[in-house]
């Protein structure tokens, strides 16, 4: 197991609540991912990590995080999976993810995590104490309902089926959970037919919103990467990414204003969320602050 230097674990962040969830903080423990997703935007060239399928765990990073957390005093939302995903395999025997939220218990903070892994489950048992004191949330990644087409985009992670279970089995222990349905590769999953079947599992996981985005971005280094994984699983598609967006930073997908029109139409049936400003309405949680002794 790789360990890296880290000299702090919280970043503190500005909430958007308009384009993404309401987080106070941020945190990575790990560096890297190992579950191999053929678009992730972690191996872009400006985040510096070599060898990024690598998973480093940072040197003595629940240490660290406690001295923090006792000295902050804006008792708010930590965003965990930004970077890399907290439940990568190595997580299993190093429970270092489950400290964390061992420490967010403790000290009264709330937790909101992003990632692909069941793994998260594991885990159920302090994230519903946390949901009792304060808030607990988990957004979990699915870009397309069909797990064989699942499996050529994000080879060694959990199956889209077992994703949607596991927002099942979050949603019933009282946790808040949706759908980060992104990236969508436009000519490989950016079809009504994956929208139409999304929902319907959406809506059986009882998720409470789908968080979209119709296309990809590619920057240097994962653009190489995303094009020689896309010319050996969908030949001929690197050469349509190139005609349609040369260069181009955001890929949307050509379909993506009937993709949006199909997804918000479908899910205002089925009462689930797809705007970010109301998604965060789940996050209004109130900030407790601790009253600082003068004495
Ligand atoms: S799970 Fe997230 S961080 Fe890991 S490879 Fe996939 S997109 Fe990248």
């Amino acid at each position: 197991m790789k360990e890296i230097e880290a000299k702090t674990i919280l970043t503190k962040v500005k909430p958007s609540d308009e384009f993404w969830y309401h987080h106070d903080y941020n945190m990575n423990l790990y560096r890297g991912c190992s579950h191999g997703c053929i678009y992730c935007d972690s191996r872009s060239d400006c985040y510096h990590i070599e060898n990024f399928d690598e998973v480093a765990v940072k040197k003595d990073a629940l240490l660290l995080f406690e001295d923090e957390l006792k000295r902050k005093r804006n008792k708010g939302i930590i965003g965990m999976g930004a970077m890399s995903d907290p439940y990568n395999p190595l997580e299993k025997q190093l429970e270092v993810t489950r400290g964390a939220l061992l420490l967010i218990e403790k000290y009264g903070f709330s937790v909101s995590i992003a990632t692909k892994s069941h793994l998260v489950l594991r885990d159920i048992d302090v994230l519903e104490r946390i949901a009792k004191k304060s808030f607990a949330h988990v957004a979990i990644t699915i870009t397309t309902a069909d797990d064989e087409l699942q499996r050529r985009i994000e080879p060694r992670v959990s199956s889209s089926t077992i994703r949607f279970e596991t927002i099942k089995a979050l949603r019933k222990s009282g946790i808040h959970s949706g759908i980060l349905m992104m990236p969508i590769l436009p000519f490989i999953n950016d079809t009504l037919e994956n929208v139409d079947q999304m929902v319907k599992k959406a809506k059986e996981s009882n998720a409470e919103y789908i968080y979209p985005f119709f296309g990809v971005t590619l920057r240097n280094n994962q653009r190489d990467y995303f094009f020689e994984k896309i010319d050996l699983l969908f030949p001929g598609t690197k050469e349509r990414y190139i005609k349609t967006y040369k260069e181009r930073y955001v890929c949307e997908s050509t379909q993506s204003k009937q993709l949006y029109l199909a997804l918000n139409t479908l899910c205002s049936q089925e009462n689930i969320i797809t705007n970010m400003k109301q998604i965060n309405t789940l996050f209004k949680v109130p900030v407790s602050v601790e009253q600082m002794s003068l004495f």
